[in-house]
């Protein structure tokens, strides 16, 4: 059913407890942390819930799109409250935006370190009963039994695991000292053991980071074991958070794929769709403010490096708008661009 004809019923039992909460934390703007929609490949056009609003984050990953995590924590809180996420999702709901194929919750970094997560779940489905609801994990905090719980009301978990070797995953996923590798893994088993949903793993692999052998052998004995339902194997195809992150080669990922029986083409070809800051690549303009193209796109690349091209897919506008938009944003001094290989990205 098209986005804008669903009508704005009155809010149930979980919605109504949750917008009663926080009402200090309520929205001054609207639209703040909500994204897209945008097109994703595993879920088709997906709008984009932030649950943290800065860089808060378990891992401080090689490859991150949106920079270096500024807050590396397993602490979990109620960053953005779900009263104040669902008070923006039911105002977006409420001005139409178009046909969604999913709602999905992501962020700046790490969305189960955000405790009212189940209530943004519960809340989503309540707007939205007939789209399905996702939720872009690490994978980190599932060995907690709460934040199994918090997320198994979801639709569609699509967790990460890039590596089951203690150093690769130190070097590459450069976790919280607190995290635990072999915890990890038999929470993300525990979770699917118990989990009605639809479960899609992803493998984000690098050169010289987590492409090996010993890597692959334990991933395919992990597959084996978690069945999940779909599994997609990435690499970076923007710059990453760090000097030294590199792509994995074409081969390497085939010999991958092949071995954990990837099925689906991946995204974009071999492209990383990102745990939360990929899904949430534009931001919903708030009402008068739809033309105000050039805003949006330093809104959405301050979020994430993206092409030109991407921009003006994931803003529905053309591409010499947007190609326009970009040229007057970097003479402001508002935006840079950087080459990677053959592509050009602009970041905020
Ligand atoms: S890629 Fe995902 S898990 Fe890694 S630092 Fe960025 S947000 Fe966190």
């Amino acid at each position: 059913m098209p986005y804008d004809r669903w009508p704005l019923s009155t809010p149930g039992a979980a919605l109504s407890s949750c917008l009663r909460r926080d009402k200090e934390d309520r929205a001054t703007n609207a639209h703040k942390f909500i994204f897209g929609p945008v097109r994703s490949g595993r879920l088709g056009l997906s709008l984009g819930l932030d649950l943290l609003g800065a860089r808060i984050c378990t891992f401080d990953c090689l490859y991150c799109e949106v920079g270096p995590t500024d807050t590396l924590t397993v602490s979990r809180k109620p960053y953005i409250p779900a009263a104040r996420l669902l008070e923006e999702l039911a105002a977006v709901k409420a001005a139409g935006c178009g046909p969604i194929d999913a709602i999905t919750l992501g962020g700046l970094g790490e969305p189960t370190l955000n405790t009212d997560c189940g209530a943004i779940i519960a809340g989503a489905k309540e707007l939205f009963p007939d789209v399905p609801v996702a939720v872009l994990t690490n994978s980190s905090l599932l060995s907690d039994p709460q934040v199994r719980r918090d997320i198994a009301g979801a639709d569609i978990v699509l967790p990460s695991m890039d590596t089951l070797v203690a150093t690769e995953y130190r070097r590459v996923n450069r976790p919280h000292p607190s995290m635990d590798l072999a915890a990890i893994r038999r929470g993300l088993l525990e979770f699917r053991s118990g989990y009605a949903g639809r479960l899609f793993l992803e493998v984000l692999l690098l050169a010289g980071g987590n492409d090996t052998e010993e890597n692959l052998e334990l991933l395919r004995e992990f597959c084996r074991e978690l069945a999940p339902d779909r599994v997609d194997v990435v690499t970076m195809s923007r710059p990453g958070a760090h000097p030294g992150a590199a792509a994995a080669a074409s081969e390497v990922l085939v010999r991958f794929r092949q071995a954990l029986g990837v099925t689906a083409p991946s995204p974009a070809g071999e492209a990383f769709e990102g745990h939360g800051p990929a899904a949430l690549r534009a931001r919903v303009p708030a009402a008068g403010q739809a033309d105000d193209l050039a805003a949006r796109i330093a809104a959405s690349v301050t979020r994430r490096p993206q092409t030109a091209q991407g921009l003006s897919l994931a803003l529905g506008q053309t591409l010499a708008d947007v190609q326009a938009a970009l040229d007057t944003l970097e003479r402001d001094g508002a935006v840079r661009r950087e080459r990677a290989g053959e592509e050009i990205f602009y970041s905020g």
